[in-house]
């Protein structure tokens, strides 16, 4: 079966700007940004949605959230604020199976989506 392309990216198959990588996640820069500081943390282990998670998965996400906090404050985005977001299925416009978490900020995010 064809991988995902951020199973791809976690196995250093296709290339991109890292900033955050350990045994459960990798963070990295969106391909087309929508605000100065857009940055995807993605689990390293394949989910197609935030729906494929069940109570075992707690500490994966709640380590994906910190790890978006940990970001934050190295981009110096924590103190002006920031979003995140988890599209998920077709309504939520989620474009690429597999469980991302995006973290916008750098500029001041409008009441809609971004
Ligand atoms: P979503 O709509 O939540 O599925 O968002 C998918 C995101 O992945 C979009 O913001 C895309 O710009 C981003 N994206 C797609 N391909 C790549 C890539 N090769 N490297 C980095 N970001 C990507």
């Amino acid at each position: 079966m064809e991988q995902d392309i951020f199973c791809q990216i976690a196995e250093g198959v296709i290339p991109t700007t890292k900033f955050y990588d350990d045994t459960w996640v990798l963070a990295f820069a969106d391909i087309s940004p929508l605000a100065p500081i857009h940055i995807l943390i993605v689990p390293k282990k394949h989910f197609t949605s935030l729906n494929d998670l069940g109570g075992k998965d707690e500490g994966l996400l709640g380590h994906m959230i910190l790890v978006a906090q940990r970001l934050a404050k190295e981009h110096g985005v924590a103190l002006s604020g920031y979003r995140l977001i988890i599209n998920c299925g077709p309504h939520g416009r989620q474009v690429v199976p597999h469980l991302h978490l995006h973290l916008l900020g750098g500029r001041e995010l409008t009441a809609e989506m971004c």
